[in-house]
């Protein structure tokens, strides 16, 4: 029998002495009840009172009577009595009290205890009520409420949300604690106090921070490239679906620009892979600082980039950033005491204009950037025509591919003869064999359509040498004639750098009984670009085996005046592009004079116009290829036109 007030133990039998396991009737009235119990008994009366029932039965589970006491399996059937003082009493029946589950409640008192798992109680209030060691461990001062405990104020909102519509809410939570704030994994559950009946809250946490700095780094690690340290591809994919998905009812205006690097390859295989990375870690650096804070740069992997620019689409602004970026990589990178620089192509895609799905977009600003390589401006933007013309271009060269596999067998190669007039006398100072290849349905196609292919399919090692054989056989067939004319001959980087370069070019010599004083071979910058000892020493042996040397296309590529010292160069050949544009023929006149100090033979490509020739002749270049002159002929018109020229003669005498 209790107070109801004070829930002080008025009266107890023997049984419940007995069952309690408690001496005398004074002690049990001395001692406070534990607070469950206590609970439990209020939560009885509040139902007593609104049900007016004659006793409430709470259900058979383990027991304690008083905090610290052993505890017994047992059901409670509580009811209440007024007193005579005007107070309340209650008489708690202990029924079908079990055996002893003290060992059980002891048992998980020390789990408990000794589990590294933080477990903590909060009651309706939040107030801490309980913390065993673990938890009371982490727990700072004064940080009695959980709300305290939580670093962000919302998430208070989020658990008891959760917690409305579930049982239980397992969730990961930055929590303050000792050391500041920290990552636990948590999981929150409704309960009841046991005894009491009371609604609380129950938390077990356990410390995730360095699970979740380990999950962090394999996420860093899965979607970083390695390299550069710029999201990868799997990251532009998460980066687009977000954007992708955040956009709801108003469809965002983003761009996505797809650079490829033009010649990369070149430098890569030529100079070596660690110039290669570095090149390109200045690439990321340079289009990092470019986008700034207006999108997401990405490496996809080798030498391709996407950007995405945020927010807007306008073709003008587009341009502008495309502009800005080839300004930006323009600028030499210098390597290993090298300038290098590698200019990239771009295609540009926009949204929702030109796809809706990330991998369209991707996919339409690599079409754009496919056909910007081709472009004078760098750039290209997507348009819904070009997919088709493309399938178009991409057929053509797999069929060009396979069909390039029998045309050295079947004779299907012609070279074409395109003579170089010497300036001062205006007679022919040599000619350059260009091949042309006369396909058996397509007609004649130009080099620059199946040059790069044979490349990349490493056919032009055999096309190369081909082309070696016949156009020295030709020269000492003119030779034979009477018409002694040096002949140049182009040689691509692939045959530059292949064992037998040395091997074939003289047995070729020998083969054909040519004079190696004529002939020329034709490299360009890119070729020049590697291993500096090794070219130096290929450079030099074909050199003094008495064969001249030219520097073709010189302006396209690095344009590096330091080649053209350091290697036994003969002849600087100085790309059209230079006398096409007026604007640059300041640099062309400096290019001019720079190879006239070298000692070297300039000689200007691309001669068209009258005025040209004129410009040229005045500043000292001294011979002259182009259009003006003669289109490239086919070995028997350039025979007739070297006997014509010969008879008014106009062979140089020098080459002669
Ligand atoms: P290249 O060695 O710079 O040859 C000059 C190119 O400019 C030739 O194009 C020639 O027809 C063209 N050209 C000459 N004068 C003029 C002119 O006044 N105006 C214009 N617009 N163009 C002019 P082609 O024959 O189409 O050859 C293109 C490129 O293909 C060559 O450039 C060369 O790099 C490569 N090539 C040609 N034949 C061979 C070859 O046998 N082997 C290798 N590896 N490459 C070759
Ligand atoms: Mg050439
Ligand atoms: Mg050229």
């Amino acid at each position: 029998m209790l107070d109801a007030e004070s829930l002080r133990v008025r009266w107890a039998n023997q049984s419940c002495l007995q069952i309690w396991d408690i001496d005398s009737q004074m002690e049990l009235c001395e001692r406070p009840l534990d607070p469950g119990m206590a609970e439990t008994l209020r939560q009885a009366v509040t139902r007593l009172q609104a049900d007016r029932l004659g006793n409430d039965i709470s259900p058979t589970q383990p027991r304690t009577m008083f905090t610290d006491h052993p505890s017994r399996t047992a059901g409670l059937s509580v009811s209440v009595f007024p007193m005579e003082d005007g107070k309340q009493a209650l008489l708690v029946e202990v029924l079908h009290a079990g055996q002893d589950a003290g060992s059980d409640r002891v048992h998980g008192a020390t789990a408990l205890q000794l589990t590294p798992a933080m477990i903590s109680l909060y009651d309706a209030d939040h107030e801490l009520i309980y913390c065993n060691p673990a938890a009371r461990e982490t727990l700072p001062d004064r940080c009695t409420n959980l709300r305290q405990r939580l670093v962000s104020e919302t998430d208070m909102g989020t658990i008891l949300d959760a917690l409305d519509s579930s049982d239980s809410y397992d969730v990961e939570l930055e929590v303050n604690t000792v050391d500041g704030a920290r990552w636990h994994q948590m999981n929150f559950r409704r309960s009841v106090i046991a005894p009491g009946g009371h609604s609380s809250m129950l938390v077990s946490a356990q410390d995730a921070t360095e699970a979740r700095r380990a999950r962090q780094l394999a996420h860093e690690l899965a979607f970083t490239d390695s390299l550069t340290g710029l999201p990868n591809r799997a990251a532009l994919g998460l980066y687009l679906e977000e954007l992708l998905d955040a956009e709801g009812s108003d469809r965002p205006e983003f761009s996505l620009l797809f650079l490829d690097l033009d010649r990369f390859k070149i430098i890569n295989d030529s100079m070596g892979h660690a110039i290669g990375d570095q090149l390109l870690m200045e690439v990321a650096q340079r289009l990092k600082n470019t986008v700034g804070g207006n999108g997401l740069v990405c490496r996809l992997g080798g030498d391709e980039f996407v950007l995405i620019i945020n927010r807007f689409t306008a073709t003008a602004k587009l341009a502008r950033v495309a502009e800005g970026i080839l300004h930006v990589m323009a600028e030499p990178v210098v390597l290993n005491g090298q300038k290098l620089r590698t200019l990239p192509s771009i295609g540009i895609s926009r949204h929702p204009a030109d796809g809706e799905h990330a991998s369209e977009l991707i996919e339409h600003a690599d079409e754009a950037m496919y056909l910007a390589k081709s472009r004078q401006s760098g750039y290209c933007f997507f348009d819904s025509k070009m997919t088709a013309r493309l399938n178009e271009k991409v057929k053509d060269r797999l069929g060009l591919e396979n069909d390039l596999v029998f045309a050295v067998q079947n004779n299907e190669f012609e070279l074409y003869y395109q003579p170089k007039i010497c300036s001062r006398t205006l007679a022919i100072s040599g000619v350059e064999a260009l091949i042309r290849w006369n396909h058996p349905t397509r007609g004649q196609v130009a080099p620059d359509n199946f040059i790069s292919i044979a490349e990349e399919t490493g056919q032009i090692l055999e096309l190369g040498n081909w082309v070696l054989d016949a156009a020295m056989k030709q020269q000492r067939q003119w030779q034979d004639a009477g018409l002694i004319v040096p002949v140049s001959i182009n040689i691509s980087a692939r045959q530059f750098y292949a064992d037998d370069l040395l091997l074939n070019v003289s047995e070729c010599l020998l083969r054909n009984g040519c004079d190696p004083a004529r002939i020329e071979l034709e490299l360009t910058e890119s070729m020049l670009l590697g291993d500096a000892e090794a070219v130096h020493q290929t450079l030099h042996q074909l050199s003094s085996m008495g064969i001249k040397l030219a520097l073709d296309d010189f302006g396209t590529g690095f344009s590096n005046l330091a080649y053209l010292q350091k290697y036994p160069l003969d002849i600087l050949k100085i790309d059209r592009a230079f006398l096409a544009d007026q604007t640059r023929s300041m640099l062309m006149g400096t290019i001019l004079e720079m190879g006239k100090v070298l000692g070297l033979c300039v000689v200007a490509e691309g001669v068209e116009t009258a005025a040209q020739v004129d410009w040229l002749i005045g500043r000292g270049c001294d011979q002259m290829q182009g259009y003006y002159f003669s289109r490239p002929l086919p070995a028997a018109d350039a025979t007739r036109y070297l006997v014509e020229k010969l008879a008014d003669g106009h062979l140089d005498e020098k080459a002669a």
